[in-house]
């Protein structure tokens, strides 16, 4: 697939504007953001390329900010390079500018073209939406989810516990995908019991995604990448995973609904050391970068399953992600608040341990750890920016909990590493489900799991140096060890939880707990240094 789009040399950006084009009376000006790469929303849907100019700003600031993943830089900055050339394609001049901040890219701006207004579509943070209220920016509401934050505040409001499953359902009345009347098709709400299966041991294929050949665009844009703090692999030489315009979005979404629905269900939440994409759409960059809609994901779900193409379990379990999971974040995103990205109920104090180190596997050393499972979702983040849901939550965010990493290590560490990351995401996905900082407001208990369940839904055990049944002793698996040590240190906290009623139950029929909890302080230190 080709890159696409993109003028000859268009990828080399000049410190200063781009813009060539002069017009014989002012116009006003679009602001578009790096996540907002579309044109089919927005102030630009209804723009008429005669009388406006798009403005996009690529804030040294903002590349500075973080130590970032290779490809999640290559992914943003070509998105919008990319879509720079889509726009001039489509007759608009675009002013594409680097600049120290997005406020120097801004003043430039105005100070050269002086437009009579300059107007943005929402972002999707309230530190961003605060800057354009302070510069003068119009804001038009943000209209790249299937949920406002004004339509979210109407279900909440007044709810004693927002449950994702009461929001989606709520999502699917209100929108009317897979439903017959006001029932849903097949009678059921809910497959998430048809599509928890461990890993298929037949050696069958999965649906392999098209990748998008590299041009002299994402070459540029690769060199550019090295002038900032970067980690992980770069995309392979010729070809890049993820999908840098919207041509390519959408042809990933029609392998997702052709190859991947129709097998994509039963085995989500599955974890193979040598198959890391299974059947997983790979589309979160895509939707989070605006280039598609998670209205024609649902859609094309929707027409996939009416065709007959793709199981209900599968349909399902996609919407529900999309439509539901996805937008039940956004959100609770919004709800909540930016404060809730520093909620740390349960005191967790620790650094992130090296083995989360990407800039050591960049100088040739493997992950510094022994544990088969860690050690392939930190590979597997190193070489792509991207592992699924289950290795972020039960393996890493699982990991974290345990040992008890401070929330705003590990937020910092995805949002920085995942190319899907972004500031919204990591507050519910991070703070609230995976390490349980908010005190339960948004998970009912812990996601907390011993070397059991990773056993029982991945591979890695067999290969691995300790054994996911022990918790005492040298080969003892780390989960299970800190594991027992978790609720043995929280146990008053969960004491009236009833959902952890039985995992206390069994904390208390432990006879070894005092050497467990030996062992989890040698653990913990090898952790620390390294050396687990
Ligand atoms: Fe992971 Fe423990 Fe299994 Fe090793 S034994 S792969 S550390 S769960």
């Amino acid at each position: 697939m080709a890159g696409g789009g993109a003028p000859p040399g268009r990828g080399a950006l000049d410190p200063a504007s781009t813009a060539t084009r002069s017009y014989p009376r002012p116009v006003r000006t679009v602001w578009v953001f790096g996540d907002q790469l579309s044109h089919q929303v927005g102030p630009l849907a209804e723009a008429d390329p005669a009388t406006t100019r798009v403005l996009l700003v690529e804030s040294e600031a903002l590349l500075r900010s973080r130590r970032w993943h290779r490809q999640r830089l290559h992914l943003v900055l070509a998105g919008m390079r990319r879509f720079a050339g889509e726009l001039e394609e489509l007759g608009f001049a675009v002013d594409h500018r680097r600049a120290p901040t997005m406020a120097d890219g801004l003043a430039e701006h105005r100070r050269r073209h002086r437009p009579e207004a300059v107007v943005a579509m929402s972002p999707r943070s309230p530190g961003s939406v605060a800057l354009l209220d302070r510069l003068g920016v119009q804001r038009t509401p943000n209209a790249q989810h299937l949920v406002t934050p004004e339509q979210f505040a109407d279900w909440a409001d007044g709810r004693a516990r927002l449950r994702m499953e009461d929001f989606y359902r709520w999502q699917r009345r209100r929108l009317g995908y897979l439903m017959d009347g006001d029932e849903p098709v097949s009678g059921r709400w809910n497959h998430d019991a048809d599509n928890r299966e461990p890993p298929p041991t037949d050696g069958r294929s999965w649906p392999r995604p098209p990748r998008s050949r590299l041009d002299d665009l994402d070459r540029q844009v690769l060199a550019d990448v090295e002038r900032y703090d970067v980690v992980g692999e770069p995309p392979a030489a010729t070809a890049a995973w993820w999908p840098t315009s919207r041509r390519a979005a959408l042809a990933r979404l029609r392998h997702v609904v052709d190859e991947v629905l129709p097998v994509f269900g039963p085995h989500e939440d599955a974890m193979l050391t040598d198959q890391w994409h299974l059947a997983h759409t790979l589309l979160s960059p895509a939707l989070n970068l605006g280039m598609v809609h998670p209205a024609e994901v649902a859609d094309a779900v929707e027409d996939g399953y009416r065709a007959g193409g793709v199981p209900i379990a599968s349909a399902e379990g996609l919407l529900r992600q999309v439509i539901g999971w996805r937008e039940y974040v956004w959100g609770l995103s919004w709800w909540w608040g930016e404060a809730y990205l520093d909620r740390n109920e349960l005191g967790a104090h620790r650094h992130l341990p090296p083995l989360f180190d990407l800039a050591a596997i960049d100088a040739g050393a493997p992950p510094a750890t022994d544990m088969a499972c860690v050690a392939t979702a930190v590979r597997g983040v190193h070489e792509r920016g991207w592992v699924h849901h289950i290795q972020r939550l039960m393996v890493l965010g699982n990991l974290a909990l345990l040992a008890g990493v401070e929330p705003r290590h590990l937020t910092d560490w995805m949002w920085a590493s995942f190319v899907d990351g972004a500031g919204w995401v990591m507050g519910p996905n991070v703070v609230g489900m995976a390490l349980h900082a908010d005190g339960g407001r948004m998970a009912t208990k812990p996601y907390a799991a011993g070397g059991a369940y990773i056993n029982r839904m991945s591979d890695s055990c067999a290969g691995c140096r300790y054994d996911p049944r022990r918790r005492t002793g040298e080969d003892a698996c780390p989960f299970t060890t800190l594991y027992w040590d978790f609720l043995a240190r929280h146990r008053d906290r969960f004491a009236d939880n009833h959902r952890m009623g039985n995992q206390l139950a069994g904390l208390r029929r432990l006879a070894d707990l005092d050497d467990v909890r030996a062992r989890a302080v040698d653990v913990l230190g090898r952790l620390d240094a390294g050396e687990l």
